[in-house]
């Protein structure tokens, strides 16, 4: 049995205004603020991240539902107009940011270089990395999964330490089923998760890939999410679409939970 945390994290991309931004981590502090054998993490947009820590802190006394932040730049200061630094992020009291998400590599162009510095930085920085990977369909028709997961992971993380790899979290988002509605049978995403956990081994040995933590996005919603979760390789998930309404995500939350519960139990 796994002793691995699972942990879900609230992606809100670019959603929401002020007020309901709020409203949303109100809600959610408030009813995943409870839950001791889950994680929970959310990424507001940067112009709410301080008001959305701000309401986390005041509703859970002492931040059980983290802040991260969607994106982060590795210089530390300077002449780089729109680009936020990771010490910027952490005077906001952000704790964890995203690196590689699909829609940074496929839509905005990051490449993996890119993604690693981002990686480094954010960990030299002392905040914690979500490594997000995850094949095109394309790739998935071509059987290149597992090869374009492997070496996403091993760009992704060049130069990270072992020592580091506790403030890591990788998130298996195959692309195709992103914000689709279609997501990969518990089957799949086991294969994906348990070859992704062989090249952590591969880099950093037995003990760093069993104690590192691998979300499954893609799609996921109160309905699928107690079956994928519940695959031994699974570590929670990553949610979009359903991170921006509170019933969903707390569901999704408490299917995460439910699945240490059931293990230990
Ligand atoms: C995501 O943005 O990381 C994601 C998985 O989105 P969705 O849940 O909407 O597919």
């Amino acid at each position: 049995m796994s002793q691995r945390t699972p942990i879900v994290g609230g992606n809100w991309k670019m959603n929401l205004h002020a007020r309901d931004a709020k409203q949303l981590a109100e809600v959610i502090a408030q009813r995943v603020g409870g839950l001791d054998k889950a994680e929970a993490v959310v990424f507001p947009p940067f112009p709410y991240l301080l008001q959305v820590g701000t309401v986390l802190k005041a509703a859970s006394g002492g931040l059980t539902v983290k802040l991260g932040a969607q994106d982060c730049y590795h210089e530390s200061n300077g002449a780089f107009t729109g680009e936020v630094s990771m010490s910027m992020l952490k005077d906001v009291g952000v704790e964890t940011v995203l690196a590689g998400h699909s829609e940074r590599r496929h839509v905005i162009g990051e490449s993996d270089e890119l993604i690693n510095r981002k990686v480094r930085a954010a960990l030299e920085a002392g905040l914690d990395v979500v490594l997000c990977v995850g094949e095109k369909l394309e790739q998935r028709e071509l059987g290149q999964t597992d090869a374009v997961n492997a070496a996403q992971t091993q760009y992704g993380l060049a130069g990270v330490g072992a020592g580091q790899m506790g403030r890591v979290v990788i998130a298996y988002e195959p692309v195709w089923a992103i914000g689709t509605g279609r997501t990969a049978t518990p089957d799949d995403a086991q294969g994906a998760h348990r070859a992704i956990r062989g090249t952590l081994a591969a880099m950093f040995g037995d003990k760093v890939a069993q104690a590192t933590r691998i979300q499954y996005g893609g799609s996921v919603k109160p309905s699928n999410a107690a079956e994928l979760f519940s695959q031994p390789d699974i570590d929670g998930g990553l949610i979009g679409g359903a991170s921006l309404k509170a019933d969903d995500f707390v569901a999704i939350v408490e299917a995460a939970s439910a699945t240490v519960a059931a293990a230990v139990g």
